[in-house]
């Protein structure tokens, strides 16, 4: 039942804090070389999790397994040895980058004459090898968090564990450390577990996602499908699809359908029986705006929508929601919204091609 081949794997977990929180899991497996992201949002039990994945904390019930076999945290030690783990805050000890580095290494018996090379050799390769003699405590956000990633993979582990390792940091430095680590950890081989509650983070760096709601996993999945293909309304909206109706199917023919939303024909590029009710969602990245008069021009895509703008939230993208019977969210350029003159009121027509809208089935109403 459990394959040879996961390097850590979960079955039938359990941890309850309180008659408001528990986490349940089934199952989980990793496998060795993956990076897989557990996203969700805040007190989700993500944390919980991988501190249970983590060997740092004992679940209730269930079991986990390293390389196929049972381990518990009591008893669980040498498993513990091939696991590093970075936390949002770096919890870097009092001492220069050099020693914190070289700190791990000495706790697991590395010769003192290899852990210079060792350590310095990581620390250039997070991009502050010229630190190395800097006391950490003197160092900006965006460093500490290298220097604790280098303390943690100076160490070869056989898995990272990373909660929310980003959180902490400004945006050019998260913009900077996310695709560096992710070509580290991938040109290592690195399995990595990543925590966290930004969804783009995990598109970024993982090849699978499990989505953790309310201390349940709702999906795990190639990071792709997930966003593609949300299994549920609640993982939709946690992956950012802001627009989910409710329509009947009124006809279908050769995996095109035409739905009936509020009264709009939409043609879906999916199979569906006549009379079904199904939920559609529609990412905005999906959905273009364009005159009413130029839409059919401009595009080839199936759907066309008259609507009207009732709000527009500033940003890049922008995101503008359009009443078209049911309220449609497109995400714009800033550019888009100066030169379509994008504001309360303005006449608009939603554009998106048949294969945008995603159907969930057996999704509530
Ligand atoms: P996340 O990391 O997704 O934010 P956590 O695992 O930290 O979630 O927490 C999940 C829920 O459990 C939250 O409601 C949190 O307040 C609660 N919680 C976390 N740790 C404990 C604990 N040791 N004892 C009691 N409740 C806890
Ligand atoms: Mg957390």
């Amino acid at each position: 039942m459990i394959g040879p081949s996961t390097i850590l794997a979960l079955r039938d977990i359990g941890v309850r804090y309180s008659p408001a929180f528990a986490l349940a899991i089934p199952a989980l497996d990793v496998y060795p070389g993956e990076v897989i992201a557990i996203i969700g949002p805040n007190g989700g039990g993500k944390s919980t999790l991988l501190r249970i994945l983590g060997l740092l904390q004992a679940p209730d019930r269930g079991e986990v397994r390293f390389r196929d076999e049972a381990v518990t945290v009591a008893a669980g030690l040498a498993a513990r040895r091939r696991m590093a783990m970075v936390f949002q805050q770096p919890l870097l000890a009092d001492a220069t980058v050099a020693d914190n580095v070289a700190l791990g290494l000495a706790f697991r018996g590395v010769p003192a004459a290899e852990r210079a090379g060792r350590g310095a050799r990581w620390l250039a390769r997070l991009g502050v090898g010229a630190l190395a003699h800097r006391q950490a405590r003197t160092l900006s956000g965006g460093e500490a968090q290298r220097v604790a990633l280098a303390r943690a993979l100076v160490l070869e582990p056989d898995l990272l564990l990373l909660d929310e390792p980003f959180a902490g940091l400004d945006q050019p430095s998260r913009a900077a450390l996310i695709p560096e680590l992710g070509g580290i950890v991938r040109a290592e081989g690195v399995t990595t577990i990543l925590v966290t509650h930004d969804r783009a983070e995990a598109q970024a760096l993982a090849d699978r996602v499990a989505v953790l709601i309310d201390g349940r996993l709702h999906q795990v999945d190639e990071t792709a499908r997930l966003f593609r293909a949300p299994a549920s309304e609640e993982v939709a909206r946690f992956v950012g699809v802001e627009t989910i109706v409710t329509g009947e199917v009124i006809a279908a023919d050769g995996g095109v359908s035409l739905v009936d939303v509020a009264g709009r024909k939409l043609e879906i590029g999916a199979a569906a029986r006549p009379g079904e009710r199904v939920r559609l969602a529609i990412r905005p990245e999906d959905v273009t705006l364009a005159q009413r008069s130029e839409s059919a021009a401009l595009s080839s895509a199936r759907n066309h929508l008259t609507g009207v703008v009732v709000r527009v939230t500033p940003g890049s993208p922008a995101r503008v929601l359009v009443d078209v019977g049911f309220p449609l969210v497109a995400a714009v350029t800033p550019r888009s919204v100066e030169e379509l003159g994008l504001a309360e009121g303005v006449p608009i027509t939603a554009v998106f091609k048949a294969s945008a809208p995603h159907l969930i089935r057996g999704g509530s109403s």
